[in-house]
């Protein structure tokens, strides 16, 4: 049996271009320093190769799994978010480590690699939403608030790896740890061992399904933090009572779906398997049949039988990708319209080849560097996140 694809419909809400200019509160919306080859040009992907094949080992190329094809053909390798921190460690020949990612992901990488390696984001643009949701000053005053409540020195603060380096080292310097969406569970047995509440950061969603779904917690054990409201809009009575201080944060791709986008494609698809990211919300993880990482995402249509079918929750560029690659299976994305994280779409082909192409030129573009102190107590957290048990 081979099935075909079929596109979600374009909304121009998904499609929302960020703006060029900059923005002090965030690392999106700033301008590309070089001349940007146009999106038209037909050697691109010639231009690309040339300057990839010229650099040899001394460039390494990251491609996180929601890039478009046209970067991820370039890719040395691809992963989630931590594996590809991982990945750049364990090649320190590698002097330019080229992250086609997000923002975040780069910081982690720079990080983890040597003083001499230099990780090149190829669009200063591409950020996180979900990573701006929790800042530095907003989450000193949380800690604040939880001191005055009287019960900071019973908190453990876990940080998703999708978080600045700025949350990652507040989360070190608190005793805490980082962890990704396959290690959450592992990573919230850690610390409830260690105190009695724990403060997730910045996803919402993660921290309240890991809770309630892996933990045996209930929706009532779980606070949400609002950082826009005086106190959190929580009273102290509420902070004493909880065992989950969830940061009011959340990713606006995986955000986006909703039951109906569930019940819908139940009705439309008889017999459809639904497969979500812990990045949904509650209501949408509770109606999947299955939930998990990428990589578990990955692997479960990778594992599935010729002739199954399956709607995704997640980024659609994967989505899409894994559809292309098993055309033995039905695979739809579950929602009807378009679900790109229009920050990772940032990265085009123009950017890479720009970004290569000034390496070739003797010129580093757009260097991702975390100041030192910033990534000791940072990798202090990511540290504490390896050695769970
Ligand atoms: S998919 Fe969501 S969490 Fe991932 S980079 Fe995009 S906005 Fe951030």
């Amino acid at each position: 049996m081979t099935t075909t694809f079929n596109e979600p419909s374009a909304t121009p809400l998904a499609l929302l271009l960020l703006g060029r200019e900059a923005d002090p509160q965030s690392e999106r919306g700033v301008d590309c320093p070089g001349d940007l080859p146009p999106a038209s040009d037909p050697d691109l992907v010639a231009r690309a190769r040339a300057a990839k094949e010229q650099l040899g080992d001394r460039v390494f190329i990251l491609g996180h799994h929601y890039q478009r094809d046209e970067v991820i053909q370039f890719a040395d390798v691809t992963g989630d978010s931590f594996k590809l921190a991982r990945d750049a460690e364990s090649r320190p020949q590698a002097e330019y480590i080229v992250f086609c990612g997000v923002h975040f992901m780069a910081e982690s990488a720079d990080i983890l690699t040597t003083d001499r390696q230099q990780v090149v984001l190829p669009d200063l643009a591409a950020g996180c939403s979900m990573a701006d949701m929790a800042t530095a000053e907003q989450v000193a005053e949380c800690w604040d608030v939880l001191t005055d409540a009287g019960v900071a020195d019973t908190v453990v603060p876990v940080a998703y790896m999708n978080s600045s380096a700025d949350i990652k080292a507040f989360t070190g310097r608190h005793g805490g740890t980082i962890c990704t969406s396959s290690n959450a569970k592992r990573a919230l047995e850690w610390a409830f061992e260690q105190g009695e509440k724990v403060l997730f950061l910045p996803d919402q969603h993660l921290g309240r399904n890991t809770a309630v779904r892996d933990m045996g917690l209930s929706l009532d054990d779980c606070v949400v933090y609002n950082p826009h409201k005086p106190n959190g809009g929580l009273t102290a009575d509420q902070i004493r009572d909880a065992k989950m201080i969830l940061w009011r944060g959340h990713c606006s791709v995986h955000g986006r779906f909703n039951l109906d986008s569930v019940n819908e494609v139940r009705e439309r698809i008889p017999g459809v398997t639904v497969l979500v990211h812990p990045e949904c919300k509650h209501e949408v993880v509770e109606a999947a049949d299955m939930v998990g990482s990428t990589e578990y995402i990955i692997k479960a249509l990778d594992a599935a039988e010729p002739g199954s079918k399956w709607a995704v929750g997640t980024e659609l560029n994967l989505v899409r990708r894994l559809a292309k690659a098993h055309p033995d299976k039905e695979i739809v994305f579950l929602d009807r319209t378009v679900c790109f994280c229009s920050t990772m779409n940032r990265i085009d082909l123009p950017h890479l080849v720009w970004a290569l192409e000034e390496l070739v030129a003797g010129r580093v573009p757009n260097v991702i560097t975390v100041d030192p102190d910033t990534a000791k107590y940072a990798k202090a957290a990511l540290d504490q996140m390896l050695a769970l048990p």
